[in-house]
């Protein structure tokens, strides 16, 4: 099978969000071992990640240093950190694949994920970014053209627009290198957001996009049999945080649209990976995983995590226009 793993934050910082660059490579090194396993048991994998703590911690940087060296827009902190955090797998994989006795060569492509320049999301910035700080450092920030929100007590946030993923612009790439072998690692934040100009040309856009609705986009286009999302909770949960709290197994799109329009999964967490199984079962894959990092193996084999099939689904790929 090809698989399309999609990695959260917790597999990219250490405990209780531990982003020192030790935790980072403890974290990482831990999630290469689970990605290990899948691989030795014969599956195609290709990987993508978040990178909404370090994003976050690159902005502190930005604020900071901003007499001294000119902050750097949203689009290069993606692209940043598709770089450390590609190459940090890219070491840990290697040596995860050798010790199970599995070894491929591995790549880590920087990635651009497009968007629609008229996509809603840019007249109405939602995704809350980077640190709360007090109201006149935040005043600062919006004289230099940024949007920020007064969020009450723990102060002011900055919001961005997270536009729909379109297309990721390296599929192409990664397939040809899929071909020949790699475990390759893409879209790191979901793909750092451009739009495409008259002339064709593309550039980068201030704004973040979901690294789980992209994972969807994505695993359809390299034709994927399985999106996993790997997470830190087993399931999606239905009544999350209550005393009627329920996992959800294997379920229907119609029976887990339900649970979603009923409000069960929180936005900005639960809520987009949910979408993003739906979308990926929905748009003609085979079946979505959400489970928990540890789990990933097992959740190929049988009932493990939340499952949404469609038994009669084909693995083409969703366009072929992509292929190089
Ligand atoms: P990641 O960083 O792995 O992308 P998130 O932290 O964004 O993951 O989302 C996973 C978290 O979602 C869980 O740790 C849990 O606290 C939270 N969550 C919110 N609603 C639910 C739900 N209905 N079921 C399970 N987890 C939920
Ligand atoms: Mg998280």
């Amino acid at each position: 099978m090809r698989v399309l793993i999609a990695l959260g934050g917790n597999a990219m910082t250490g405990p209780g969000g531990d982003a020192t660059p030790q935790a980072q490579r403890e974290a990482i090194t831990l999630a290469m071992r689970h990605v290990a396993t899948v691989v030795a048991s014969g599956h195609e994998v290709v990987l993508t990640h978040g990178n909404g703590p370090q994003v976050g911690n690159l902005l502190v940087k930005n604020e900071l240093a901003a007499q001294v060296v000119p902050p750097v827009p949203l689009d290069w902190c993606g692209a940043q950190t598709q770089g450390t955090i590609g190459f940090t797998m890219l070491d840990a994989l290697e040596q995860a694949l050798a010790a199970v006795g599995a070894p491929r060569p591995v790549a880590a492509l920087v990635s651009r994920t497009l968007v629609a320049a008229d996509d809603p999301a840019f007249a109405n910035a939602t995704k809350p970014i980077g640190r709360f700080l007090p109201q006149d450092q935040a005043r600062s920030m919006i004289e230099h053209g940024e949007t920020w929100e007064d969020r009450g007590e723990k102060g002011w946030r900055r919001v961005v627009a997270s536009p729909e993923p379109l297309e990721v612009l390296e599929t192409g790439t990664l397939l040809t290198l899929v071909d020949a072998g790699y475990v390759v690692v893409a879209a790191g934040g979901g793909g750092i957001p451009v739009v495409r100009a008259a002339d064709g040309s593309v550039h980068g856009v201030e704004a973040v996009i979901d690294k789980d609705l992209t994972a969807a986009v994505l695993a359809r286009a390299i034709g994927a049999d399985a999106l996993v999302i790997a997470t830190d909770v087993e399931n999606a949960v239905l009544g999350y945080g209550t005393p009627d709290a329920r996992p959800v197994g294997r379920v229907s799109v119609a029976e887990m649209e339900a649970y979603a329009a009923a409000g069960h999964f929180t936005s900005g967490s639960m809520g987009p990976k949910v979408e993003a199984a739906l979308r990926f079962v929905r748009d003609g894959g085979r079946r979505s995983v959400i489970t928990a990092l540890d789990r990933i193996a097992d959740a190929l084999g049988g009932e493990v995590g939340t499952i949404i099939e469609n038994p009669s689904a084909s693995t083409e790929p969703a366009t072929e226009r992509l292929l190089p």
